[in-house]
């Protein structure tokens, strides 16, 4: 499928020059690109062979051997790194969270830039990942889990909703907007088939309304990055402008990105020609005053739930709670959660999770959560099981083992956590659960 003519035109108006290499970049593949997640120490060394070299505007990021697919590769279920083109880990890059600080991700699904703003606060403060589709934000859920992040809420509502329940509330917030796509044209031929100017002007003033309701949510000094992947400047600078026309109390703040260059007006653009990565556009706006952001009520642990915490510390012994010191446990129905300090409660809110799901409480009987094999840190835990290559097959698979553990066993390959198992009488029982096993049809 070619491109279609109007794009082209609208191309060449707005590179001048620049089009004929813009043109060439065109007819090249892409750059397949992968981000180490930090909450996963020495999966790097585990990708040798994989990685060829570093992304330079992201640390974790690394540009990855040609046709390299993870398929069920155990060190990706086990949430070693995150599929992610190179040009998608700007917008984070420019948002630059840092820990203690309340982030919001307004269109978060799947999950990459989720998952790198999560990384950047290393446990420390929140952050809320939201999107208005259901199943995405079911996916998106998935992927935070596979991550180990324990420090975020995953929420299904749109702008509006949520910028009524936290006015002025955010530190930092991303919106990562639906777009056009132009920017992946290259890598993604329905996205051409779908393009036309009213698309655009669609998508430009959807971007426009969840912008102004993104900026309810930054607080006085806090920051806001817009991204999309497009090139129009409808879509892009002209959403800026108006924004900062409703909303004077923001100004686009300068900025730098490695191997990119300076956005000296506060907007920048990545074009494949230039860069090894796709199409992007990204703006960082500051919201004027100082005032911090206001504290949540802080939630009160009830005596069920501490009552769950005892009983699942001596089903599940080690001192893997440590990096949770101040952390509040909570049930919401039959799932005991952990709170990080400082989230505020989502009532009346769809809400998927938030916090690190601990355990699944039935009759008398607790279940420790998958998400929780995936974010306690495996060497803290004082029964594992680290499998070799065909255990781990059979495991992912959902089998049996052999093993002479006895109890709730966390299942490792590398070192790297990839579900619970429980021992008794010499076997090993599969508590991965059934949607995540190989050949249960997940997408990978
Ligand atoms: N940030 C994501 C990531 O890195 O994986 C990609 C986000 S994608 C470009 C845009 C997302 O916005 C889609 O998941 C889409 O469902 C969601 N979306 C659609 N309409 C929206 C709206 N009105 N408000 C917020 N998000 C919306």
């Amino acid at each position: 499928m070619g491109y279609p003519d109007e794009y082209l035109c609208d191309m060449q108006a707005l590179l001048g020059k620049g089009f004929g290499a813009f043109r060439a970049a065109l007819q090249e593949g892409g750059h397949a690109a992968l981000r180490l997640n930090p909450l996963r120490s020495g999966a790097e060394a585990l990708l040798h062979g994989i990685c060829t070299d570093v992304v330079p505007w992201e640390p974790r990021g690394r540009y990855v051997r040609e046709g390299f697919r993870p398929g069920a590769d155990p060190l990706y279920l086990a949430g070693g790194y995150y599929m992610q083109e190179a040009s998608a880990m700007a917008p984070a890059r420019v948002l630059d969270p840092r820990p203690g600080e309340r982030v919001l991700d307004l269109c978060a699904a799947p999950g990459g830039k989720s998952g790198q703003l999560a990384a950047a606060l290393e446990g420390k403060g929140f952050l809320v990942a939201n999107e208005p589709d259901s199943r995405r934000a079911r996916a998106l859920a998935g992927n935070l889990e596979r991550l180990g992040v324990a420090n975020a809420a995953v929420l299904n509502q749109l702008p509006e909703r949520l910028a009524r329940a936290f006015p002025d509330a955010f530190d930092a917030v991303l919106v990562d907007a639906p777009c056009s796509g132009e920017g992946m044209f290259r890598r993604d031929p329905e996205t051409r088939a779908q393009w036309s100017k009213a698309n655009v002007l669609g998508c430009a003033r959807r971007q426009k309304a969840i912008l102004l309701e993104a900026a309810r949510m930054v607080r006085p000094g806090g920051r806001l990055v817009y991204s999309t992947c497009t090139f129009n400047a409808l879509e892009n600078e002209e959403n800026v402008e108006a924004l900062l026309r409703a909303r004077p109390d923001f100004a686009p703040a300068p900025f730098s990105l490695p191997g990119v260059g300076d956005a000296r007006d506060g907007c920048l653009r990545l074009w494949p020609h230039e860069i090894r990565g796709e199409g992007h556009f990204v703006a960082l706006l500051r919201r004027s005053g100082g005032a911090p952001a206001p504290v949540f009520p802080r939630l009160s642990p009830d005596g069920e739930a501490r009552h769950a915490w005892g009983q699942l510390l001596s089903m599940v012994p080690g001192d893997w709670p440590r990096p949770f010191g101040g952390w509040t446990p909570r049930f919401a129905g039959d799932t005991l959660w952990l709170l990080p300090p400082g989230m505020p409660e989502f009532k009346g809110l769809l809400c998927l999770g938030a916090g690190l799901r601990l355990a699944a409480r039935s009759g008398r009987i607790l279940r420790p959560h998958h998400a929780l094999a995936m974010a306690a840190d495996p060497a803290r835990v004082r029964d594992r099981m680290e499998l070799d290559p065909v255990q781990c097959a059979l495991y992912l698979r959902g089998g049996t083992l052999p093993t002479p553990c006895r109890g709730w066993t966390l299942v490792t390959r590398h070192g790297l956590a990839l579900g619970w198992g429980k021992g008794a009488e010499g076997i090993l029982k599969n508590h991965l659960p059934k949607g995540l096993r190989i050949g249960s049809g997940n997408a990978l």
